[in-house]
Formats: C-alpha cells, sequence, structure tokens
C-alpha cells in the first residue's frame, strides 16, 4: 500500500527538498532493530556476554552506552533469549531513547510521565533516575495502562506510581509538584507509518491531526500546571505536523510565554531540521526555533523534540 497522498504532499512542505526522497523510502524498508541495557538488572558487560552466547551479530550505538542495534532478521532471535525474557533489555527506537536522555532526570528527583505506555520512555527514565525518587506515570487507556504496568514490574521499576487518568486533569491536581515532566503526546504517528503495515496508515487523516492538536495544548498546559518553577518539560511528538508540533508550542508560550524559556539541544546525529518558522498563516515564536525535528533513517524513527524550562519566578 502507498503512502496517503495527503500526507506525502504536506511532507514535502515540511521536511528540506533535499532529503524528501531519502524519507520517503525509509517508510517502505523494515528498519534496523535497537534495543538498550536495562541498567536497573544487568549491565552492557553481561548483556554482550548473553548476546554472543545466543550468536547474535550486533553493533554497539557509540553516542548511547550499552545500546544496540542487530538487523531486522535477527529481532526473533532476541525476543527469544534470557535477558529478552527476564527483562534486562528493551527494545526500543533511538529517536524514542533521545528523548529521555535530553529530559535527563536524577536520582532522587520528582519526575513525571504524562503520556506513558506502553511505557519506554517511562522505564529508561526508572533507569535514569536509579530507582529513587518520584516517578509518576499517567495513562488513561485502560489496556495500555495494565501494559504500562506489566512493563514497569517486568524490568524491575519500583520508583513509579503508576495513574489510570486523563493528563489534562494532572496540573490543577499536581501543582507545581514535579522537577521533570516528559510529555511524549498522543499523535497521529505519522514517522511510524509503514507501507508493508496498512494499518499504520488507515487512521490518518489531516482532520485527524487537527483534532489531536487540540488534546496536545490542553495536554502541554496541564504539563506547564504541574511544573515546578525552574523544572523541564520535554515535548515529543512521532508526527511530522506541525500541528502538532510547532502549533502546541506556540499555543502554551502565547499563554505562559513570559514565564517560559526553551533550551537549544544537542543530537549525536545530523539527520536533524530545525522548526518550521512558519505554517499557513501561523506564525510561530522564535523561541520553539530551539526545537528539533529527526529526519528518518533506516535506523531512527522521525521524531520531534522541544524543551522548556519554567523561569524560577
Ligand atoms: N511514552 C510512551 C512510550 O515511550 O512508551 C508512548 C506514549 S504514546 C506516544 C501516547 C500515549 O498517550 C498513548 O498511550 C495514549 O493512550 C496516551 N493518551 C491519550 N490520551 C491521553 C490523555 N488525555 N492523557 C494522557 N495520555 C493520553
Amino acid at each position: 500500500m502507498s503512502l496517503p497522498e495527503a500526507f506525502v504532499e504536506r511532507l514535502r512542505q515540511i521536511v528540506p527538498p533535499e532529503h524528501i526522497d531519502a524519507i520517503l523510502k525509509t517508510f517502505d524498508a523494515p528498519k534496523q532493530v535497537t534495543f538498550r541495557v536495562n541498567t536497573l538488572k544487568s549491565s552492557p558487560k553481561e548483556l554482550e556476554a548473553q548476546l554472543e552466547a545466543a550468536n547474535i551479530p550486533y553493533e554497539r550505538i557509540t553516542w548511547m552506552e550499552g545500546v544496540y542495534r542487530i538487523a531486522p532478521q535477527d529481532k526473533l532471535p532476541l525476543t527469544q533469549t534470557d535477558a529478552f525474557y527476564g527483562g534486562k533489555l528493551y527494545i526500543q527506537n533511538l529517536a524514542s531513547m533521545i528523548a529521555p536522555m535530553i529530559l535527563a532526570p536524577l536520582p532522587e528527583e520528582t519526575v513525571l510521565d504524562l503520556a506513558a505506555a506502553p511505557g519506554g520512555k517511562t522505564l529508561m527514565l526508572a533507569g535514569m533516575m536509579q530507582n529513587t525518587g518520584w516517578l509518576s506515570a499517567v495513562e488513561p487507556t485502560r489496556e495500555r495502562f495494565f501494559r504500562l504496568r506489566a512493563n514497569l514490574e517486568m524490568q524491575g521499576v519500583t520508583n513509579a506510581h503508576t495513574y489510570m487518568t486523563d493528563g489534562r486533569s494532572v496540573g490543577k491536581k499536581c501543582p507545581e509538584m514535579f522537577d521533570r515532566i516528559m510529555l511524549d503526546a498522543p499523535c497521529s504517528s505519522e514517522a511510524r507509518f509503514k507501507t508493508h503495515e496498512p494499518k499504520s496508515m488507515s487512521f490518518w487523516s489531516i482532520h485527524k491531526a487537527k483534532e489531536t492538536s487540540k488534546l496536545q495544548r490542553r495536554l502541554l498546559l496541564s504539563a506547564y500546571d504541574a511544573l515546578k518553577p525552574g523544572g523541564k518539560l520535554l515535548y515529543c511528538t512521532c508526527s511530522f505536523s506541525p500541528e502538532e508540533n510547532e502549533s502546541p508550542l506556540q499555543h502554551l508560550l502565547e499563554r505562559h510565554g513570559e514565564h517560559l524559556t526553551t533550551l537549544p539541544l544537542t543530537l549525536p546525529f545530523d539527520n536533524i531540521q530545525k522548526p518550521l518558522k512558519q505554517w499557513g498563516k501561523e506564525v510561530f515564536d522564535e523561541r520553539i526555533q530551539n526545537a528539533v525535528r529527526i529526519l528518518p533513517t533506516d535506523t531512527i524513527d522521525g521524531f520531534f523534540l522541544c524543551l522548556l524550562e519554567k523561569k524560577l519566578c
């Protein structure tokens, strides 16, 4: 099945023209598989020994310790290892690992994951916090909530507190409570489209991206309310749409801009693009230029990230 025509047309307007052909190809081929060691249960040394014993050829990702890449055909054998069953590794795209790396929570901090299931980023946050402090994980969808709980248990997370609730209500319930907040927002998942998996694209429409934008705005306002002065908020999506990226940030800055700054991001690869300055009639706040759009490759999914800081007063 081919990509939705309207999606391709929009993508051409969003990404740099010299990258469009390469980007379009990434939707066709199966991606390289990446995974990371769960530092709560294992170490790079132990995991590497287990991969070698299972005859799984792997490549280390140089810019993040304990992260590996294998060929797509080695994914099945990986999921049959004791390390996988024992929750000593977690299969996750590199783009998703970047998000906790940027938010960079410290042990003993109070951290909120506002859209958490199935928990890939929550697990990594817990590892970085060394299972200390307080990690709240929110997910309103029942089935996904229990999957989140199961993943946390399997991977040995003990500092997480899970809440089956709507993230939009959290800011008012927990004002200025968190040092760091991850908002990996529900989105149209455009970066996860696969032409060999028609289901991945079947629900997409421009209208849906615009509808999701309204939810993202409200989640961002809730995250803002829940953030301590001096705290950091990471907003990210796996969508290319400006309606789901620059626009919700614009909305937040229009309401609370005097209390917020954005922080520049340095990523360890160059398949990135600066945010758009304008989309249609909407002109975006200069501060949004500190965000980053990751352009997809055969290994990394497309992603959008913006790190905000709430001023101390
Ligand atoms: N952070 C997750 C991870 O790394 O595994 C992926 C999160 S996914 C992009 C977005 C999640 O937000 C979905 O699980 C979705 O059910 C949830 N969600 C949808 N509406 C929400 C809401 N109103 N408040 C909080 N979460 C919501």
